[in-house]
């Protein structure tokens, strides 16, 4: 990966154990201004607890952190130029919406006419117009989340840190959130990092993203980098889905599902395998396939139900032709 151009956010080297568990085990990234970047793993791969180190709630036992050119080491989290908004939103349920939003503001002892302007305009940026007097009871998920998301913004931090924005919220309001929170970072040129478990939000939100495992970063890339060219059999599978073929001495081939053409004579593709049609689960917009080819070993099609598929087009049991190009996947070599 290519240097960042002035760099935000600059990790060296940082490492956290907690007993037995490196929960981050040697991680160096550097993210850029007015970057929207996630940091993506699965359970338990330390993203919160490099997101913590970052926003100064954990300290490191090795490397640094550098947030605009300033070393972090020893800074208290109030005195870092981050905040963090974090998965359980974590609002003052005695306190009204603005009263939420304009906490960190009352502790710095910003004058109140000041306040009263900073919480207007916090709350239209989220599109809550209005609600400054509920409470946090008396919102939506959705609500809630956006009141979360107002406070974190209200002192416009150089550096907005989300800890799983979305998970609370329902699939199709995450969908649209998403877009929001995009349109909002854009819109305000602040520097977001999102931690997210979900690929799906990682890869249509941020500009760039962090592959974790294990407390190391395995990937960093653009999300087509990173779906298109994927660094490991890790990566290959993580995101997306993926065949991985075994070309021997030590190399294999991720094949997206997508990459592979199905059909009932041989195709004239560089590559062709056969085999029988175990399942097809119909996902709408595409129709998935499993296909158990030589050697026991069942690969994945996905094909895409355009006006002119018929549903009828393959069917369980039924023997194909799998197609596809020589450079339709990515050789691997871990
Ligand atoms: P999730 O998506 O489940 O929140 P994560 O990627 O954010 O996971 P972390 O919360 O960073 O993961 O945890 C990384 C590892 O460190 C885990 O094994 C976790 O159990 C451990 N860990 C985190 N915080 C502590 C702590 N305060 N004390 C002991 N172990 C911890």
């Amino acid at each position: 990966m290519p240097p960042v151009d002035r760099p935000l956010v600059r990790i060296e080297g940082l490492a956290k154990r907690f007993g037995e568990v490196e929960a981050v085990a040697g991680v160096d990234l550097e993210v850029g201004r007015g970057e929207l970047f996630a940091l993506l793993g699965g359970s338990g791969c330390g993203k919160t607890t490099l997101l913590r180190l970052l926003a100064g709630f954990e300290t490191p036992d090795a490397g640094r952190v550098v947030i605009d050119g300033q070393d972090m080491t020893g800074v208290p989290p109030h005195l870092r130029p981050v905040n963090m908004m974090f998965q359980s939103y974590a609002l003052f349920p005695h306190m009204d919406v603005a009263a939420n939003i304009a906490y960190g503001l009352r502790r710095e002892g910003t004058a109140k006419r000041e306040i009263e302007a900073r919480i207007d305009e916090a709350l239209s940026l989220v599109k809550l117009e209005g609600l400054g007097a509920r409470r946090p009871a008396q919102l939506s998920g959705g609500q809630r989340q956006r009141v979360a998301l107002a406070r974190a913004l209200v002192k416009r931090p150089k550096l907005l840190l989300l800890d799983e924005p979305l998970a609370a919220l329902d699939r199709k309001l995450r969908e649209g959130t998403r877009f929001e929170l995009v349109r909002l970072q854009e819109q305000l040129g602040l520097t977001f990092i999102v931690v997210t478990h979900d690929q799906e939000e990682a890869m249509s939100m941020a500009g760039r993203l962090a592959v974790m495992n294990g407390g190391r970063i395995v990937q960093v890339g653009r999300p087509h980098q990173i779906y298109e060219h994927p660094a490991s059999r890790f990566v290959a599978d993580f995101i997306g889905i993926a065949n991985i073929l075994d070309l021997g001495d030590g190399r294999w081939l991720a094949l997206r599902p997508e990459k592979i053409a199905l059909s009932i004579d041989r195709p004239a593709t560089a590559q062709a395998i056969s085999g029988d049609v175990v399942d097809i689960a119909y996902e709408g917009d595409r129709s998935l396939y499993r296909v158990a080819v030589k050697g026991s070993m069942v690969m994945l099609v996905s094909r895409a139900n355009t006006i002119r598929t018929r549903e009828d087009a393959f069917h369980r049991g039924q023997h194909v032709w799998l197609g596809w190009a020589n450079d339709a996947g990515q050789v691997l070599h871990e």
